[in-house]
């Protein structure tokens, strides 16, 4: 056996990921998923657990994925997708929703 087979190996389970990226089928999207390195079930049972919901359109947005920030009033934030559709609502910031969390977020700069 050498060692060049380049099986991967699923962050969430442990299990062989035969092929990325990860495609699934969830709430009407596809959703594909390149890093990190998960099996397809186990994409699914992130996006269940941790998706969040666009106020504009009410639709999920499942984790790893970019997101529009906008500020609501109580000081809290809400969640556009990055799409033309939803994202034109007059969003200042974008950031990238991980884990049921905000990462890398950043403030648009307005030009
Ligand atoms: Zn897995
Ligand atoms: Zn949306």
């Amino acid at each position: 056996m050498n060692k060049n087979s380049k099986s991967r190996v699923c962050e969430e389970c442990g299990g062989e990921v035969s092929s990325l990226p990860a495609v699934i089928e969830y709430e009407d999207q596809e959703i594909h998923l390149f890093d990190p390195v998960v099996c397809a079930p186990c994409l699914r049972t992130l996006c269940e657990k941790y998706s969040t919901t666009c106020v504009n359109c009410g639709g999920k947005i499942p984790p790893y994925s970019q997101v529009g920030v906008l500020k609501a009033d109580n000081g809290g934030k809400q969640f556009v997708h990055m799409t033309p559709s939803c994202s034109t609502v007059g969003s200042a910031f974008h950031g990238f929703w991980g884990k049921g969390k905000l990462k890398h977020f950043v403030q648009i700069e307005a030009c």
